[in-house]
């Protein structure tokens, strides 16, 4: 997806492009075909609605930018209600045949195991990144710095957690000014509620690893669930131990049990709960999760998952023009730089090939408006997010800075108003963007 659009953008500015791909010599477990712009699982791009959902407005300004990904798949729809779903192989083959047979694009089948000295490179090669480059990333940024799997907790928008039953504290009041002692937000349980929810772990649907994933899950990431298969009282002494907490709405009562959530941007908008990585369908998370008190009406901009994923620590490692720090000629994009999904992963590329080509014809492009989807996601990979707890992340208005005097209602009753003024104030930032590079 990446590779594919950063590939044609670069070359519709009038760059010369070598797109490199292993496939199909060198396979991974998820691709069947050599085709680029293959579809791995589901055949949908999401949401197509531009004005109240924040993966159809990276849709729409990804077509102000004449994307090969999105044009093509509005060329392959199939019915799908009001989401943008295609029809896979004929997508893949029209993808391919754009790319081969445009005249500033040379293909070459193989695998690149080093990251060169030499020329302007992108890395786009996904969540299945081959060995070999794997290592060679790891040399270069520390093997901390690049993981292979994910271990995303659900993120809860900060609007939606009812703060009459749940309270900012960090554990011990520790931290040397007022913000830091009061980090998180704390649900508390009872014991009744701690057991009704243990309950429901077990009970709920889980989904398997794919053929190929292996299970094996890393010590400190180990699924809430699985935890709880444990033992009853496991969590309430991991992740939802009740120590050095009061609850300020009832401090004579000591709670059985605390869900702690963490702040997840700068903005203070996006709460992930700790701990708390899941491999529950996302039907039965809704349901297990809302059985936490505060957490009733939560909205979700992301659930938890566990997956065979290859990504960076993008926030420490790359700068605003996607290059890595350390390595200036060489950008990343896709979800090697730490989005989730196909759209996600080909917006980055979109604007990966736009700023290299830029930068070779010595015309750098300006900073990506942040008030944009792109611009929200590039941001928050490239430093709006935490850089200690950096996980994978889709588009989700969460990432998007509040509307200034706006005079729209907050909470769930504003909520239309906002993402249309939200997705307003987007376009016209990304169509100046765009005239600006005409
Ligand atoms: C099993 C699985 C299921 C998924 N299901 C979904 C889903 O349903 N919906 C969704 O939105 N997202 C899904 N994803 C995430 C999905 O992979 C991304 O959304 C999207 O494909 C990422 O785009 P990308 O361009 O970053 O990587 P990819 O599309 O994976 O492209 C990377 C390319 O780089 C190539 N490559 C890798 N290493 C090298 C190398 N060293 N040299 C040369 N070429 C190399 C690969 O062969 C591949 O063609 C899934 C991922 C996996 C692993």
């Amino acid at each position: 997806m990446a590779g594919s659009e950063a590939a044609w953008q670069a070359a519709n500015m009038g760059v010369q492009v070598v797109l490199h791909e292993m496939r199909p010599q060198v396979k991974t477990f998820a691709h069947r075909t050599g085709n680029f712009g293959e579809m791995v699982c589901s055949n949908s791009f999401r949401s197509d609605d531009h004005e109240q959902n924040a993966v159809g407005l990276l849709h729409w300004e990804m077509m102000q930018a004449g994307s090969l990904i999105m044009t093509t798949a509005h060329q392959h729809r199939l019915p799908a209600g009001g989401a943008l779903a295609v029809d896979r192989d004929p997508f893949a083959r029209s993808v391919t045949d754009a790319l081969t047979s445009h005249d500033n694009i040379q293909i070459s089948f193989e695998e690149i195991d080093t990251l060169p000295d030499e020329g302007n490179w992108i890395f786009a090669t996904g969540p299945l990144t081959s060995e070999n480059l794997g290592k060679a990333i790891q040399a270069e940024t520390g093997a901390d710095r690049l993981a292979f799997f994910d271990a995303i907790a659900p993120i809860v928008y900060a609007e939606s957690i009812d703060m009459n039953v749940a309270w900012l504290q960090s554990r011990y009041d520790k931290g040397e000014t007022e913000e830091e002692q009061k980090a998180y937000i704390n649900c508390p349980m009872n014991k009744a509620q701690y057991e009704a929810f243990i309950d429901a772990l077990l009970a709920a649907d889980k989904t398997e690893f794919h053929e190929g994933e292996t299970a094996t899950y890393f010590d400190g990431c180990l699924p809430i669930e699985v935890m709880a298969e444990r033992g009853r009282e496991t969590l309430r002494h991991g992740p939802m131990k009740p120590v050095g907490l009061t609850n300020p709405h009832n401090p004579e009562e000591k709670a059985y049990a605390v869900v702690q959530l963490r702040r997840d941007n700068s903005l203070g908008t996006l709460y992930n709960i700790v701990g708390f990585q899941t491999k529950m369908k996302y039907g039965a998370q809704t349901a297990v999760f809302k059985m936490i008190p505060g957490l009733q009406d939560a909205s979700f901009a992301r659930l938890g998952g566990i997956h065979r994923n290859t990504f960076l620590n993008s926030p420490t490692l790359l700068d605003a023009q996607m290059r890595l720090r350390s390595k200036p000629n060489i950008r990343f994009a896709g979800q090697v730089t730490g989005v989730e999904g196909y759209v996600e992963s080909a917006a980055m590329g979109l604007l990966a090939g736009r700023m290299a080509a830029a930068e070779i014809l010595g015309k750098p492009l300006e900073t990506v408006p942040q008030d944009t989807a792109h611009g929200a996601l590039v941001h928050h990979i490239t430093g709006g997010a935490e850089a200690k707890t950096f996980q994978p992340m889709n588009v989700n208005f969460g990432l998007f800075r509040p509307l200034e005097n706006s005079g729209i209602k907050g909470g769930r009753r504003g909520r239309k108003d906002r993402y249309k003024a939200y997705t307003d104030r987007a376009k016209a930032d990304w169509t100046a963007w765009l005239e600006g590079q005409a």
